[in-house]
C-alpha cells in the first residue's frame, strides 16, 4: 500500500553569510496510515525544519528545498502556497510546545475551535459548537462546555494543550505533526498527553509525526524512530529494536540520557559533552566525530545510511563488524 507520507532525499539549503548551507541533508522516511513516527534529536538537529517544510511554512528568503515529499501521492515540494493553505488544517495539522501560539488571547477557546470548524465546511454555529464540545470531551477535557467558554490564559497548561489538539483535529486531518507537544508540561500531564496521541490513531485514524528531544517520550509513544543529527539521519528503525540495540553511538548516547522513570526530564543531554555543529560548520565526514567515543580514521568520510537488520544506520562501526553492545533494559 502507498504510505500516507513518503519523504525522499528532502534537502533544505539556506543562504548563510553569502553561501548556501545545507541545513537538512537528504532526509528520507515514510509514514504509514495510523502510524506514529518519532523524529528525535537535540535542538538544532533539523527536526522542526523538516516539519515546517512538510507544512509549507519555510519562508526564509532564498531557501532552496529539493527532493520529494509525497502526501497521499501528491508532491509537497514546490507546492504553491495557495495549495498548502488548503492542505493545512484540513489534511495536515500541527501542534506546538506552546499552545498560546495557536490561540489568540482575545477570544474564548471554544469560539476559536468553532471558527476553525466553520472555515473548512458549511456548518452552522450551533453545530460547530456541538462538535467543539464533543472534541474537547474526546481530548479528556472535563466539563468541556465550561472550558469552551474560557479564554486561553484562564486554562492550565495541560488543558490548553488538550484544547490545541482538539482544534488541530477539528477537521479530521490524516496527518498530525506534533513538535515537542509535552516539553512544557509536568510529568503527569505529559503522560496524559502522550496517551492521548496514542488514542488518536485508534479513534481518529490519524498518523502522527512526533518531534522531540526526549527518548523517553519516543519510547512511550512511537512505532518507529528516526534519529537526526545536524540535519542528517543517524539511525532509524522500529522503536523496540532501536532501543534494545542502538546501532549509532549518538542513539546510544541519547538513550543514556533518559532520566529515571518519574524523574524530571532535562532539556539538555548531560551524558554527551558538547553540542551538535551548526550546519555551516558541519565536518566533512561523520558529523558526530567531535563528540563520538568511537571516532577513528574511517569516520573522516561521511558514512551512508545502510541497513543493519531492521534498522538503518549511518556509522562505520556496523560495516567494521563492531556493533554497539545491546542494552539489557528497555524503557
Ligand atoms: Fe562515531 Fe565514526 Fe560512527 Fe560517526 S562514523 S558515529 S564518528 S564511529
Ligand atoms: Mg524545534
Amino acid at each position: 500500500a502507498m504510505p500516507l507520507l513518503a519523504v525522499r532525499d528532502l534537502t533544505i539549503a539556506l543562504p548563510v553569510g553569502g553561501r548556501m548551507v545545507t541545513i537538512i541533508d537528504s532526509v528520507s522516511f515514510t509514514l504509514g496510515a495510523r502510524e506514529i513516527l518519532g523524529i528525535v534529536g537535540e535542538s538544532g538537529s533539523g527536526k522542526s525544519m523538516t516539519a515546517l517544510a512538510l507544512m509549507g511554512l519555510i519562508d526564509a528568503p532564498g531557501a532552496r528545498i529539493t527532493g520529494s515529499a509525497r502526501f497521499k501521492g501528491r508532491e509537497l515540494v514546490g507546492l504553491p502556497q495557495r495549495a498548502f493553505r488548503d492542505l493545512r488544517g484540513r489534511e495536515i495539522a500541527m501542534i506546538f510546545q506552546d499552545p498560546m501560539t495557536a490561540f489568540t488571547p482575545v477570544y474564548t477557546v471554544g469560539w476559536q475551535i468553532d471558527e476553525q470548524i466553520r472555515a473548512h465546511g458549511r456548518v452552522t454555529r450551533k453545530d460547530a459548537r456541538a462538535r467543539t464540545i464533543r472534541l474537547l470531551g474526546d481530548m479528556g477535557v472535563p466539563d468541556p462546555a465550561r472550558v469552551a467558554d474560557r479564554y486561553p490564559h484562564q486554562l492550565s497548561g495541560g488543558l490548553r494543550q488538550r484544547a490545541m489538539i482538539a482544534m488541530a483535529l477539528s477537521c479530521n486531518p490524516s496527518l498530525l505533526i506534533a513538535d515537542e507537544p509535552t516539553t512544557a508540561l509536568d510529568v503527569t500531564v505529559q503522560a496524559q498527553i502522550l496517551d492521548l496521541l496514542r488514542r488518536l490513531r485508534r479513534e481518529y485514524g490519524s498518523s502522527v509525526l512526533l518531534i522531540t528531544h526526549d527518548m523517553g517520550v519516543v519510547a512511550e509513544t512511537c512505532d518507529r524512530t528516526m534519529v537526526l543529527y545536524s540535519g542528517i539521519i543517524a539511525e532509524r528503525g522500529p522503536t523496540g529494536a532501536v532501543f534494545a540495540r542502538p546501532g549509532h553511538p549518538y542513539t546510544a548516547a541519547l538513550l543514556d540520557s533518559i532520566p529515571p522513570l518519574h524523574g524530571a526530564r532535562p532539556a539538555r543531554l548531560p551524558s554527551i559533552p558538547g553540542s551538535p555543529p551548526a550546519p555551516a560548520d558541519r565536518p566533512a565526514g561523520c558529523p558526530f566525530t567531535p563528540r563520538c567515543a568511537y571516532a577513528h580514521d574511517a569516520c573522516a568520510v561521511r558514512p551512508p545510511l545502510l541497513p543493519r537488520g531492521v534498522q538503518d544506520i549511518a556509522c562505520v562501526l556496523p560495516a567494521e563488524g563492531r556493533d554497539l553492545p545491546a542494552r539489557c533494559a528497555t524503557v
